[in-house]
């Protein structure tokens, strides 16, 4: 076949999503997409189904009335927010827009899969930089930096370590990017961080920054693909560009919109999460399995070695609790935990409890 795709498309290895069923097993408890135990919001729902009488029509092209929302929300302007497909839509865009051939493009170790599935996609080259026991390093990036770098992103907080760096890092980071570069501040987990901007203060300081946010996590609608992006007016522009005009559904823009001003649902979330995620993490520290400190709606656990966290995602296996495995993230000893409601932490720690107990008992 004389069909070649694009320089790079072929290294992208295809994205693996979290696991959603067992074999043989009912009631399977999901703890591997670090998706929101509750759901979305009532509100969302309703206006989801409102918005089923008029599918014939096309969508809103400008998404004026969900940039509306956030923008009231969060206190962002509306004009410098542009919408996508999901969160993912805004990050590929970015890549699209500012890196090609011969640039290149940013991220960290245990960095989101994604980033370079977005480099390779555009025929940039992916740069891999080291982490400092599980946490972004400034001065590494930095480091790596050079004429040629487009594109630098990070999650703050980070998937699947959970760690986040601080305003202070976030700045030193901006500030330091050669010309012409571009930090991207992933927020997926941001709603997450009671107190955090998500980096709105660095966007409207510089204007080298450009925040992502995501409905998939703490909204609870990652079924129906929306995100956002935002920065100042002249990178919106550009990538207002090559948005598809039609990029997000009606329903998800009604669903969205609606999500976005049940503030009480979301800060009932966010309270419940970091509730349970601090005490699943106690518990499993107990069980001799520790973590990083979490700012995000899971933990990664750390095992002894590879060979017990394969063990015990088999064990869980057997109780039907779906966890990610991330030795694909270069974190083979470890295994990533969806905080998950009351009775769902109880059920996980109390399966690797037995785990923990096989062994010991194994081991005497
Ligand atoms: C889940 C996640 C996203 C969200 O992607 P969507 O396309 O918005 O669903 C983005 N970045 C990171 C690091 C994530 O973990």
């Amino acid at each position: 076949m004389g069909i070649k795709a694009q320089p790079g498309v072929m290294d992208i290895a295809l994205y693996k999503g979290g696991k959603s069923h067992v074999d043989g097993v009912e009631n399977v408890l999901k703890l591997s997409s670090n998706e929101n135990p509750f759901g979305p919001s009532v509100a969302a729902k309703e206006a989801l189904v409102r918005a089923s009488h008029t599918l014939h029509r096309y969508p809103s092209t400008d998404h004026a009335g969900l940039r509306a929302a956030i923008g009231d929300v969060w206190g962002l302007d509306p004009e410098r927010i542009i919408c996508g497909n999901g969160s993912g839509e805004v990050l590929m865009m970015i890549a699209q827009a500012f890196a090609g051939k011969g640039d290149e493009v940013l991220f960290t170790e245990h960095g989101f899969a994604m980033y370079p599935i977005y480099a390779n996609a555009n025929g940039a080259k992916p740069v891999v930089v080291s982490e400092r026991e599980r946490v972004v390093d400034v001065d590494a990036l930095l480091a790596a930096c050079t004429k040629k770098t487009k594109v630098v992103y990070i999650a703050n907080p980070a998937n699947p370590t959970g760690t986040m760096i601080g305003e202070a890092d976030m700045e030193r980071l901006a500030d330091g990017l050669p010309d012409g570069a571009i930090l991207v501040l992933d927020g997926a987990y941001a709603e997450y961080v009671g107190g955090y901007d998500a980096g709105k203060s660095l966007v409207e300081s510089r204007n080298n920054v450009i925040m992502t946010r995501t409905f998939s996590k703490i909204y609870g609608l990652g079924g129906l693909r929306i995100g956002y992006g935002y920065a100042n007016q002249e990178i919106i522009d550009m990538l207002m560009r090559i948005r598809g005009p039609f990029n997000l559904s009606a329903p998800a823009l009604a669903a969205a919109e609606a999500a976005m001003r049940d503030v009480a649902h979301t800060e009932k979330c966010r309270t419940d999460n970091a509730k349970q995620r601090d005490w699943m993490a106690g518990a499993l520290a107990e069980l001799g399995l520790p973590s990083d400190t979490s700012t995000a709606n899971f933990i990664l656990v750390r095992f002894a070695s590879e060979d017990e966290a394969m063990a015990c995602n088999d064990h869980l296996m057997t109780q039907g609790i779906l966890v990610r495995l991330v030795a694909g993230y270069g974190l083979p000893n470890c295994l990533r935990i969806t905080v998950g409601d009351e009775a769902s932490c109880r059920r996980v720690v109390h399966a690797i409890g037995q785990f923990k107990g096989t062994k010991k008992d194994l081991d005497a």
